[in-house]
């Protein structure tokens, strides 16, 4: 290599692909590989370096110390007859340096044209109405739209970097973490419910949809959208309460007592009251469903004022209340709540001009602590029983529940399903017997009781006192009733044609259920048309207490009742516990002394003196039941009792056994 010659090319970098030049100390060119020859041509010798490139960044170059190392400069160099950006590599070697370039705009209209599309990206971020935060790396935000400022309330600097985590509710911000890394480590999408604390106070439900960005697998972000779904979300929970509460009372409905239970299980032992309104489908039928709407109001009212505030009222269905009680109370407290609930459903309701009354039946379990969900509908078959013992013994009351109740019901449950069997099939199980009422004085009879009798293909007979109850409570007792009653005017009227029998009558019990069907007269009426009977063929027995369990409605119907002629006795008299003042404004026309007092007349006898003497001044005949000796119904006798019936003159026999006692 000669000073002369042309600045050789350096062969043995030739076959190096990337253009190299090397200078002296003083930018003169020493020599240029194959590479660089073809882009700047071969320069002449002592060509300064600055006069082969265009270089922006000669003073950078110049600044250069040689034997410093390594810098990277750009460049603009003129190649091709144009001018191409490139980028300087230079080392020091030795007194020179050695540098090598390389053309970038390739790289310069890539990076542009990532310009334009990120800003592109920026410029849609903007326009879009969902907010946007994304982070190139990890969960720090590098980018939020105006939308996301807005969804947050506050400004982009405030959201940047960690700074969007702190608007998150609290609880919250675990549950973002996870799901962020789980976007980020999984690079799985993640959909995330979020709670926001804005500025102003308010809280605002967002939701968050992420989804991995990687920058060639190495730094992973995350881009999110967040939409403010606050209306959606209240509209959820308005539609969730609605699910939760009966539209009528405003009461929570049942679909809540599995949790409420378990969740005051969870924290103490407490108790469960199932509350059923008493006949209340009496007066939904006789006042229409618009006053029986209002009256379950009033009572979800006063359910809600006589419980506390951690107790839990609940509209079960129909006429039936769950109460909750919400903490640890002993027996005798909840007795107490279950008191006032008794007495204040018992309190008048006006409705319209009507004021009307109705009592409830309250069965109580108590909930041990640490009741599963499940186990609560247990709970509530057992309050369920208990409150049915109430309805048994009577209605309006109370009842604990009891395992032996358990029982009870199975075995009331087979009485009625095998009861219905032996109605539908119309078999021969189920068929009426009559005993003689005569008159005491001449033991004439003068008419008969009808008696249901039941035989069970296996159990034999089964006594009117255990499967009449069953009858009532799960209504059979309607069709038993109209049964007998046909069968009853039937048999009247065929003893009616014995000679001497014309004015003989049939007297017929009444259940309460009886007094409440609405069609009760009109049926009384057809069965007597049927059999072409005059009412005073028919007599119908009721007690005081079924009486008294409406007793406007008792006395609207049995003056109906008497209208047709027919005569009503009530029954089993002095055992109930209905004031006599309150009896004589009914249109009773006999009294049937119970044979209780009858079967004990030495110790009931100033009590049936009374009766005889009450029924005297009301101008009411009386009978007296269950007569078995000939010193009863002599004593009877004295007292001024007119009628009687019992074992002495017959007990009660088929109607062709009562044929041929009466012929
Ligand atoms: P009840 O109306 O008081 O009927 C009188 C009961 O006394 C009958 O019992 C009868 O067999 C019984 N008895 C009659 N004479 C004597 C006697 O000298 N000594 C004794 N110890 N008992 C006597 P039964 O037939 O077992 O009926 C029991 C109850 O079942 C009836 O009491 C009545 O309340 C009810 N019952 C019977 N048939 C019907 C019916 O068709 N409809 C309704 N709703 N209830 C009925
Ligand atoms: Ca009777
Ligand atoms: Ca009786």
């Amino acid at each position: 290599m000669t000073a002369q010659a042309a600045a050789p090319v350096i062969s043995n970098l030739d076959t190096v692909p990337v253009p190299i030049v090397i200078a002296d100390a003083t930018g003169a060119i020493l020599s240029v590989n194959e590479a660089a020859s073809r882009v700047i041509g071969v320069p002449l010798p002592g060509e300064k370096l600055e006069q082969r490139f265009l270089l922006d960044a000669v003073d950078q170059l110049r600044a250069f110390e040689p034997g410093s190392g390594h810098h990277v400069v750009g460049a603009t160099v003129v190649a091709d007859g144009r001018p191409r950006p490139v980028r300087l590599d230079v080392n020091a070697s030795g007194d020179g340096v050695i540098v090598a370039f390389r053309f970038i705009d390739e790289e310069i209209r890539r990076a542009g044209r990532l310009r334009s599309v990120e800003g592109t990206l920026r410029q849609l971020a903007a326009s879009v109405p969902v907010g946007i935060l994304s982070s190139e790396q990890g969960m720090r935000a590098d980018f939020v739209n105006e939308r996301c400022c807005n969804v947050f309330g506050t400004h982009a600097e405030e959201l940047l970097g960690f700074g969007w985590l702190d608007f998150l509710d609290r609880a919250d911000v675990e549950a973002a973490e996870i799901g962020l890394a789980q976007v980020i480590e999984e690079l799985r999408e993640v959909r995330l419910a979020l709670r926001l604390h804005r500025p102003d106070g308010s809280v605002r439900h967002v939701e968050l949809c992420a989804a991995p960005v990687a920058d060639n697998g190495r730094d992973v972000g995350f881009v999110a959208s967040i939409q403010d779904v606050t209306s959606a979300h209240e509209t959820n929970q308005l539609l969730e309460q609605q699910a939760h509460s009966d539209p009528l009372t405003g009461l929570p409905n049942r679909s809540v007592l599995a949790e409420v239970t378990a969740e005051v299980a969870a924290r103490c032992e407490s108790a469960l009251l199932f509350v059923d309104l008493d006949n209340f489908k009496f007066v939904n039928d006789s006042l229409g469903h618009g006053s029986g709407d209002v009256l379950l109001c009033v009572i979800a009212d006063r359910l809600r004022s006589c419980t506390r505030g951690e107790d839990t009222v609940v509209r079960f269905g129909g006429d039936e209340f769950v109460v909750v009680i919400g903490d640890e109370l002993g027996s005798d407290a909840v007795r107490a709540i279950a008191d006032r609930i008794l007495s204040e459903v018992a309190e008048p309701v006006q409705l319209g001009d009507i004021e009307t009354r109705i009592t409830a039946s309250v069965g109580i379990v108590s909930v041990p602590a640490a009741v599963t969900t499940e186990q609560v509908d247990e709970l509530l078959r057992d309050a369920d029983i208990a409150m049915y013992e109430s309805k048994r013994l009577g209605k309006n009351r109370m009842t604990f529940f009891d395992g032996r109740m358990r029982d009870g019901l199975q075995e009331r449950l087979e009485l009625d399903a095998a009861l219905r069997r032996a109605l539908s099939a119309e078999s021969d199980e189920i068929s009426v017997s009559y005993q003689p009422i005569v008159d005491l004085p001449t033991s004439r009879v003068v008419g008969v009781e009808a008696l249901l009798r039941w035989r069970h293909p296996e159990r034999g007979p089964i006594p009117p006192d255990q499967f009449i109850p069953v009858a009532e409570e799960t209504g059979l007792i309607g069709q038993l009733g109209r049964l007998v009653l046909r069968r009853a005017l039937a048999a009247v009227a065929s003893m009616r044609e014995i000679p001497g029998r014309e004015d003989l009558y049939v007297s017929v019990n009444m259940s309460a259920n009886d007094l409440s069907a609405a069609d009760l007269v009109e049926a009384v009426r057809q069965a007597l048309l049927t059999e072409s009977l005059p009412g005073s063929a028919l007599r119908l027995e009721l007690t005081e207490s079924a009486a008294m369990a409406d007793a406007d409605q008792a006395t609207r119907v049995l003056t109906e009742l008497k209208d047709l002629g027919v005569a009503i006795s009530i029954d089993d008299f002095g055992t109930g516990y209905s004031s006599l003042s309150y009896l004589q404004l009914l249109p009773v026309d006999m009294i049937k002394i119970d044979r209780s007092f009858v079967a004990d007349l030495a110790s009931s006898r100033v009590l049936v003196e009374a009766i005889a003497a009450l029924a005297r001044a009301w101008n009411m005949p009386v009978v007296a039941e269950g007569v078995e000796t000939i010193d009863q119904a002599d004593f009877l006798n004295t007292m001024g009792v007119e009628f009687a019936q019992g074992y002495l003159y017959s007990p009660a026999v088929p109607v062709d056994e009562l044929r041929k006692l009466l012929s």
